[in-house]
């Protein structure tokens, strides 16, 4: 089976965002370090208007060209670099020592077909100037995804192919949120060009889904508790504040949750489950999801496990290779 495994590289977007080098640079070093042990390769889906706003802001002229080392560094390593897209950034402010976010522009399609598709390009256009292998592949931040179609051309301008923001049976339309794949087709991917989650076998678009799986209210305990048992392994590397939003800790507690698999810290504990599950299924292929900024000391070495234990029998894979 082939396996590819993605980070969206980005900063938090809660009270505190974090710093760049404690929830981009130091994590994705670790993280390349790994690759570069097992030579594997990973796909990062780098949102940076974050960055523009840092140089615009405050004097960090210096972290936005570590980030560019960083990223052109993985570029030349054979990873594949995905665009990634928060917008709600582009209303953000620096005030207070801190930055305010304005959560009612979270997703592409809060704002205007014409705003929305001056994003993708001008991100796009950005992206392409550092990296020495274009852009192919979209998640878009939060999975909110749909609709598409306002962004579809300059989705296609910026050399976009692949989609990955589903994950089959997810759905959160709480706000700022909202996606709903509790509908998608039964096949591993297909062609789309509205919605993501709708197959229209005409469309310029692929949809290759984040893999997904149920996670009981035992898996929720057990995080919570090794994080207050443990901190120093459980504690992410990155330090800001998640936004809210997406399932309070009394709900995850009480009821079982359809969620993407994910390389992220204690979640990293359900690698083996969720591979076997798909192996179970004749699945072609499995799509993990991470972030930099979650990544633990406790994750990294259970993600390392995983990939010295599958090497040999799977082949880990790009996000735009795995087809
Ligand atoms: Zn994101």
């Amino acid at each position: 089976m082939k396996i590819a495994i993605t980070w969206d590289y980005e900063l938090f977007f809660g009270e505190r965002s974090g710093s760049v080098e404690q929830c981009m640079l130091e994590p994705t070093d670790r993280l390349l370090e790994l690759a570069s042990k097992y030579k594997i390769p990973f796909t990062f889906f780098f949102f940076f208007v974050c960055l523009i706003k840092f140089e615009e802001q405050s004097d960090c002229h210096q972290e936005l060209q570590r980030v560019k080392t960083q990223i052109q560094s993985w570029d030349s390593l054979g990873h594949e670099t995905g665009l990634h897209i928060h917008p709600h950034w582009e209303k953000s402010v620096w005030m207070d020592g801190r930055w305010q976010h304005d959560l009612s522009h979270y997703k592409l399609s809060d704002f205007s077909a014409e705003e929305a598709s001056h994003i993708v390009e001008r991100y796009a256009s950005y992206m392409n100037s550092i990296l020495a292998h274009p852009l192919q592949s979209y998640r878009a931040g939060g999975w909110c995804a749909q609709p598409f179609t306002p962004v579809a051309e300059a989705m296609k301008k910026a050399g976009i192919r692949y989609d990955s923001s589903v994950f089959k049976g997810g759905k959160n339309t709480t706000s700022p949120y909202q996606y709903d794949f509790t509908v998608t087709p039964s096949a591993s991917h297909w062609r789309f060009t509205e919605d993501p989650a709708v197959l229209d076998s005409e469309g310029a678009f692929t949809e290759i889904p984040i893999a997904s799986m149920n996670y009981s209210p035992l898996f929720f305990w057990k995080l919570f508790v090794l994080g207050r048992l443990n901190p120093k392994q459980h504690k992410p590397i990155g330090n800001g504040v998640p936004a809210k939003g997406g399932g309070s800790k009394k709900d995850l507690l009480t009821r079982s949750h359809r969620l993407c698999v994910s390389a992220d810290g204690y979640f990293s504990t359900q690698l083996n489950r969720a591979l076997r599950k798909a192996q179970r299924a004749n699945e072609p292929f499995m799509v993990v999801i991470g972030h930099p900024k979650a990544l633990t000391p406790f994750g990294l070495h259970t993600l390392e496990a995983f990939i010295s234990q599958h090497q040999r029998n799977h082949e880990f894979v790009t996000l735009s290779s795995i087809l």
